[in-house]
């Protein structure tokens, strides 16, 4: 026979803490708090397994669980010394959900059950108090009437408000017992008119009639869509707990409270909590009346006037002390709880793990792992790594109010407010001025990138998580927020308009990148704070982590805020970026427009000594750390002039007309261009441009060995090769133009070259790769665009309808698909190791930064993964965590 029914109660549990799958987070931890003697109202759970079976079988219940639940129901009779259906002395009882993960109020809960014409004369003689008891009723009637007849509250809400327009009452609490009784007798003509029949007096229909409803509630759109945002799995079912009703309402020796065994927004290890005198756990959350501190310091500190429970309660307050000490150390962690005080005894309605800041978590899992509660790895393990995004960048103020315009995808995290402007040029111009400028572009491209950099944030109205805005934003730390299609932004009438509002150049907005926020007008932010338990706790990971982090970075600027966060080198260094300087851009204009090899190296010699600066800086800052280079890797049209001012600049300088061009531009534009003449095949074509980029870093390697006497660690690499013979020819390349320098110079310093692995013939190839290559360097953006045929500019107008449709479970361009993409990483890193065991091998996709994807990176024992400089710390946490998990 399966067991469909664990009772709990009276110190006694057929359940256990570690039963969540079986009985819900809630009815799990019910019977916990039971074992451990915590006084709970006494009930049972109905399991998540017959959830299951309901959903298999139309709807219906195994045959034995009636049995199961009138024996469980027997023995909370037996426990509250109160019978169920009973005229004198009723048992009441609530019927609520609970599920595996919590899922806050997305089902259905019914309280006050059991009551009707006769239970209701019971309980008024029980509590010596009519009101109260009518109160209870009407309640209990409307809950149950909206969540298991489905008739809407309006039709009762009405009602009141008739009642107490009528008598001339402002608040509920002004209605008399006869009043309520003359509500209750309403709302049940309201049952009849809707559903045809009277409300049901029999309290066994009644609670079967909750059952069915709280499992159906698994199945509402509300549940549905939460479980689609948090990752929670259809089939995982809910349990139904029926526990006694205990009455926080039943005069002044009553009240109901929520508390934290510690603070949930500091972490500080103090007590803190809310409560309300003579009153239900409904109104502390409603917010209806201003609740009470518990502590005498949690109401000093709330420069509260109301009594603290302390003080009024301190007998009560003592056991409630108590079992907050219980259950923290039996936890380990910080709970949650909800309590009860019916009649001067306290009832505990709830424990779990407590919902905390980022702050609360780091100061929590350092302080605990100081008290010996848990230890240094449980705290590594504690803090979710994605969640210290929230202290890396200014975030907005949570106090502070904001009318929100509407919002797009979360591609940059931190807040940002300042002037709106529509192009690069006038966000340089007014930053020049000292203003603080939000760029808001439909879409942006790389000549776009100096007003980015001045930028106090990017708005974007198309495009996705990987789209040029959205990367460049991220590698900066300038909060973005990207393809919010609300908007519509008109660069020359120069307005953004959502709806009817119509927003100027020079209006101020300001961009949550953390939620995909807009707002109007100036928010206050905060600033991050990094040092304190969050440097206490990124030690802690540090020493457990086997990969090394490196950071996506191109200008000094990003590799200094690199260094703070903690990178260990730069995984890719972008050398495009650094062509778009306006001093620089014409040069290249040149390079690009040039007939011949040697109008090409006439351009490309005066690129060089910016080029050299580039890389002399970078390398100082980086101090002998490892600095991986990239060779140059768009498709040259992104290069060209665009306005006929460019055009007519370029032809100037180049000596050639307007039309010439013109002409040439036309030929370049390619139909597919990230699969066009791009990455190594410009190396190909035109081997000068990389010799002058493998000159520039040698020389500037040469130098700064020199100045400072520490070599610096170039790794040259080759992007978008798919074959050996592409890379050998580059790698000629590059190792031609060391010796010549090295010679030149009289002074050799160490360097290394190899490829990005960034197509499926890489990854299928890298056996025969690898034995001129040596590192492989995973570009998991255009891996996963060329796996999936899908483009990282174009994909973010339906991934979402992916998403939502169960096709892809995350972004693919933001989380690894491990399976497909991924297969062809794990290919590359086999072959590539059969070939050269001690090949080096990382990340430096977008993927290098995400949690789920650094896990898999450790499982397939990358040595270091690569990310913008402000994810680095998510980055050292969650491969922390995965070496901890893997139990390297
Ligand atoms: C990649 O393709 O993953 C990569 C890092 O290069 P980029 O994003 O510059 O194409
Ligand atoms: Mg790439």
């Amino acid at each position: 026979m399966t067991k469909w029914v664990y009772g709990f109660g009276n110190g006694m549990a057929e359940g256990r803490a570690d039963m969540k799958n079986l009985l819900g987070g809630k009815g799990a931890n019910l019977a916990e708090m039971s074992n451990l003697g915590i006084n709970v109202p006494a009930g049972f759970t109905i399991t998540t397994e017959v959830c299951t079976w309901y959903y298999e079988n139309g709807r219906s219940y195994p045959d034995d669980l009636k049995g199961q639940v009138l024996a469980a129901l027997a023995e909370v009779e037996a426990l509250m010394n109160m019978t169920f259906g009973d005229g004198q002395n009723p048992l009441l009882v609530s019927v609520r959900s609970g599920a595996r993960a919590s899922m806050p109020g997305m089902m259905d809960t019914v309280l006050n059950l059991g009551l009707n014409d006769t239970t209701v004369q019971g309980l008024m003689e029980r509590s010596g108090d009519a009101r109260f008891a009518y109160d209870s009723y009407r309640r209990f009637i409307q809950m149950y009437s909206n969540v298991v007849l489905g008739i809407e509250s309006w039709n009762f809400e009405e009602i009141l408000d008739e009642v107490k327009d009528d008598r001339g009452y402002s608040l509920d609490t002004e209605l008399t017992a006869e009043d309520w009784k003359g509500v209750v007798a309403r709302y049940k003509e309201v049952v009849i008119r809707e559903q045809g029949k009277p409300f049901p007096e029999d309290p066994h229909e009644q609670l079967w009639g909750a059952i069915g409803a709280v499992f159906g509630s698994w199945m509402n759109q509300r549940a549905i869509t939460y479980r689609r945002l948090n990752n929670i799995p259809a089939d995982w079912g809910t349990a139904v707990n029926v526990q006694a009703m205990v009455f926080g309402n039943m005069g002044d020796d009553c009240a109901t409270g929520v508390c934290f065994s510690r603070d949930p927004s500091t972490g500080e290890n103090v007590f803190y909590g809310e409560y309300l005198v003579n009153a239900q756990g409904e109104d502390v959350v409603a917010g209806i009346r201003t609740p009470q501190q518990i502590t005498i310091a949690g109401k000093e500190k709330n420069h509260s006037t109301l009594p603290a429970m302390e003080e009024v309660m301190p007998a009560l307050y003592q056991d409630l002390v108590r079992v907050r000490d219980i259950l923290e150390n039996h936890y380990r962690d910080m709970q949650d709880m909800e309590f009860t005080i019916q009649g001067g005894k306290l009832w505990m309605l709830q424990t779990r793990n407590g919902k905390r800041t980022t702050a609360a978590a780091l100061r929590i899992a350092v302080e605990m792992a100081g008290e010996g509660l848990i230890t240094r790895d449980e705290a590594v393990m504690r803090v979710e790594p994605e969640s210290l995004d929230q202290l890396l960048h200014p975030s907005l103020d949570p106090a502070a109010e904001r009318i929100v315009l509407s919002r797009g995808l979360p591609a940059s995290p931190g807040a940002a407010s300042g002037r709106i402007v529509f192009t690069a040029g006038v966000a340089e111009d007014w930053a020049r001025n000292g203003e603080k400028v939000i760029l808001c572009r439909t879409e942006t491209s790389p000549e776009d990138i100096g007003g980015m950099h001045v930028a106090q944030g990017i708005l974007t109205t198309r495009g996705g998580m990987t789209s040029h805005a959205a990367v460049v934003a991220r590698g900066m730390g300038t909060p973005c927020v990207a393809g919010a299609g609300e908007f519509q932004v008109d660069e020359h009438a120069k307005t953004l308009k959502i709806r009817d509002v119509v927003l100027h150049e020079g209006d101020i907005i300001t961009l949550d990148g953390a939620t995909g926020q807009v707002m109007q007008g100036s928010v206050p932010t905060i600033q991050p704070e990094l040092t304190g338990d969050f440097a206490t706790l990124m030690g802690w990971a540090d020493e457990r982590r086997t990969m090394m982090v490196r950071a996506n970075a191109e200008t000094p600027d990003d590799a200094s805020a690199a260094r703070r966060f903690g990178a260990q080198g730069i995984g890719l260094c972008r050398t495009e970026h650094m062509f778009f300087d306006p001093r620089r851009i014409i040069a290249m204009r040149r390079m690009i427009l040039a007939d011949d090899e040697a109008g090409r190296r006439e351009a490309l010699d005066s690129l060089l000594p910016y080029q050299r600066k580039d890389f002399i800086d970078l390398f100082t800052v980086m101090h002998g750390l490892p600095v991986t280079i990239r060779l140059l890797d768009p498709p040259l049209h992104e290069f060209l002039p665009h306005t006929e001012g460019e055009i007519a600049e370029v032809a100037q300088v180049a000596g050639v007309s307007g039309k010439d061009v013109r002409e040439r531009t036309q030929k370049l534009v390619e139909s597919n261009p990230m699969l066009g003449h791009r990455g190594c095949r410009l190396g190909v074509s035109y081997p000068e441009i990389y010799e002058m980029q493998a000159r520039a870093i040698f020389e500037a390697a040469v130098e700064v060995a020199r100045e400072t006497g520490v070599a610096p660690l170039p790794e040259v690499m080759i992007p978008l090769v798919s074959t050996p013979r592409e890379f050998e020819l580059m790698k000629d390349v590059v190792d031609r133009t060391a010796k010549a320098v090295f010679e030149e110079a009289g002074l050799a310093v160490e360097y290394m070259v190899g490829t990005m692995i960034e197509l499926p013939r890489a990854a299928l190839r890298a056996g025969d790769i690898a034995a001129s290559a040596a590192f492989f360097s995973f570009g998991t953006n255009d891996l996963t665009q060329t796996t999936l045929g899908l483009s990282r500019d174009d994909a973010g107008s339906f991934l979402q309808t992916y998403q939502d449709k169960g096709i892809f479970a995350r972004d693919p361009f933001a989380s690894l698909d491990v399976d497909g993409v991924g297969e062809l990483v794990q290919i590359g890193v086999e072959r590539g190791r059969a070939t050269r065991p001690d090949i080096k091998l990382g990340i430096c996709g977008e993927h290098g930064g995400d949690p789920a994807s650094i896990r898999f990176c450790q499982k397939i024992g990358l040595s270091y993964v690569s990310c913008s400089p402000y994810r680095v710390p998510i980055a050292r946490l969650a491969a922390a965590q995965a070496a901890l998990q893997s139990g390297a």
